[in-house]
C-alpha cells in the first residue's frame, strides 16, 4: 500500500518552471486554432503540451490561466538598426518585448555592439529579444552611410567578407550603391562559404540580376517597384525569383510613413517619449527641414503607395514568401514594436487573410533563418518564447495589440531591465 503510494506521488509531483492552462494555441503554420491546450514550461524551452483537463495535480513555479485566451510564438521584426548606439538594449529592447517582438533582425550598424549585445543576451536571454545582425552594410566606394558601412571593391571583398565572417556576422547586408562586379563577387563568396546576403537591391543592377544573384531577401520595394510598369516581366520575375528562393521583406510602414509625411503629417506615438535623444533630434529635425508637397505632388505621392500597396500584394499572390520588418531606426517616426503593429495591418489592409500574416510573423522568419526546430510555432522541445492575447488575432489582426502577457526564453517579460 505504502509502495503504490509513492509510486503515484511521484507521478503527480513532476514539476515546471511555467505552465499555461487552457489556452488556445494558435497554430499559424497550419492556420488553425487548438483550444483548451496546456503549455508546459522547464527552463526555456517547452517540455510538453497536452489537452487540458480540469485540475490535474500539475507542480509549478507560475501556473497562468490561458482560459479565454490566445498564444503565438514571440513575433520577429525581420527589419531593425538597433546596433548604433551600445544603450539602446536597455531603452529599445523592452519595448520589442513589451509589444510581443522576442526576435529580430538588424540589417546594419556596429559590429561591436552587435557582438555585445549578443553576449549580453546569452546571460540574459530573458530580456533580450533573439538578434541575428549583419554589423556593417556592405556599399560601393561612397557609401550612403559612411559610419556604419564598409566600402567593398572586387580587390579588397574576400578581406573584407573572411573578416565579418570571424567576426561572426549572421548574413552579409548589402547596400544600394554596390557595382555589379562587386556584387558578383560577394555572390560567388556567399556559395562558397554559405553565408546569405540580403538588402537593397543595388542601383545598378536590376531585380532579375539580384534573385539570379542568390541574393536572400529584397529589403524594401527599391528596385521592385518599377516591376510594376510591365505585367509580362513582373511575372516572369516572380518566376525568376520563385526559382531563385528570393524574400521580399517589404517594410510597407516606411512608405505608409513616407506618405504622411508628404501631407506635413508626423506621427507622435506616446512611446516617443521613451526613444533614445538622439533618435528623437534626429526625427525632430527632420520635421523642422521638411516642406509639405503640394498639388500634383500630393496626387503623384497618393497614387505611388497605393502602388506600393499593390506590388506588395502581387508578390504574396505568387506566393514569393513575405517577412515582417519596420526599419526601425533606418526611417523616421517608425517605433520599435508599435509600428511592428502597424506593418501587420497594413498587411491585412492590402487583403492578406490574418492567418497568414501571422505566419508571416512568425514561422516564416524561422524558416528564413534555419532556425524552425528551436522557433516559429508552439511545440514540444521548442524555445518558450510565446505572447498570449486577450482577443483572437485571426479574427482581426488589430487584436495582435491586445497583448496579455510576454514569455521571453521561459520567463515573463517585463519592463524593469535594470534591475534585473
Ligand atoms: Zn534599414
Amino acid at each position: 500500500m505504502l509502495i503504490y503510494f509513492c509510486i503515484s506521488c511521484q507521478q503527480v509531483t513532476e514539476t515546471y518552471d511555467m505552465v499555461i492552462e487552457d489556452v488556445t494555441i494558435i497554430d499559424a503554420k497550419n492556420s488553425i486554432l487548438l483550444p483548451n491546450q496546456t503549455i508546459y514550461i522547464r527552463q526555456d524551452r517547452i517540455l510538453k503540451i497536452t489537452p487540458s483537463k480540469g485540475n490535474s495535480g500539475i507542480i509549478a513555479d507560475t501556473t497562468i490561466n490561458g482560459k479565454g485566451k490566445y498564444v503565438l510564438p514571440g513575433f520577429w521584426d525581420m527589419h531593425v538598426h538597433t546596433c548604433w548606439k551600445d544603450s539602446l538594449d536597455k531603452t529599445v529592447f523592452p519595448i520589442f518585448l513589451q509589444y510581443g517582438i522576442t526576435g529580430i533582425r538588424d540589417l546594419g550598424g556596429s559590429l561591436e555592439i552587435l557582438n555585445t549585445f549578443k553576449n549580453c543576451a546569452k546571460v540574459r536571454a530573458h530580456l533580450y529579444p533573439n538578434l541575428f545582425g549583419a554589423g556593417p552594410i556592405l556599399d560601393g566606394e561612397k557609401p550612403i552611410h559612411p559610419a556604419f558601412s564598409i566600402s567593398v571593391t572586387t580587390n579588397n571583398f574576400r578581406i573584407v567578407l573572411d573578416s565579418l565572417r570571424s567576426q561572426k556576422v549572421d548574413f552579409l547586408k548589402v547596400y544600394s550603391l554596390l557595382p555589379s562586379s562587386v556584387l558578383d563577387s560577394i555572390s560567388a563568396y556567399s556559395k562558397e562559404k554559405k553565408i546569405d546576403f540580403a538588402g537593397h537591391i543595388s542601383e545598378y543592377i536590376t531585380p532579375e540580376m539580384a534573385a539570379v544573384r542568390g541574393q536572400k531577401s529584397f529589403e524594401h520595394l527599391n528596385k521592385l517597384e518599377e516591376l510594376l510598369d510591365d505585367s509580362d516581366r513582373l511575372n516572369n520575375f516572380f518566376g525568376i525569383a520563385d526559382e531563385h528562393g528570393s524574400w521580399l521583406c517589404p517594410t510597407l510602414v516606411i512608405y505608409q510613413r513616407k506618405y504622411e509625411m508628404a501631407n506635413g503629417e508626423f506621427f507622435y506615438h506616446s512611446l516617443f517619449e521613451d526613444l533614445d535623444k538622439d533618435l528623437k533630434l534626429e526625427w525632430e529635425y527632420l520635421k523642422e527641414g521638411s516642406t509639405p508637397k503640394i498639388g500634383d505632388e500630393i496626387k503623384e505621392s497618393t497614387l505611388r503607395y497605393h502602388k506600393q500597396k499593390q506590388l506588395v500584394k502581387a508578390f504574396y499572390d505568387h506566393q514569393i514568401p513575405l517577412l515582417i520588418g519596420t526599419d526601425f531606426a533606418g526611417m523616421q517616426f517608425v517605433y520599435p514594436g508599435y509600428s511592428y503593429h502597424e506593418e501587420l495591418k497594413l498587411m491585412e489592409e492590402i487583403g492578406i487573410p490574418p492567418f497568414e500574416i501571422l505566419k508571416m510573423a512568425t514561422w516564416n522568419p524561422a524558416v528564413f533563418l534555419g532556425i524552425s526546430e528551436s522557433f516559429g510555432t508552439i511545440e514540444a522541445n521548442k524555445i518558450a518564447d510565446l505572447v498570449l492575447f486577450s482577443e483572437n488575432p485571426v479574427e482581426s489582426i488589430e487584436n495582435t495589440l491586445s497583448i496579455d502577457m510576454v514569455i521571453k526564453s521561459g520567463k515573463i517579460a517585463d519592463k524593469t531591465f535594470a534591475k534585473n
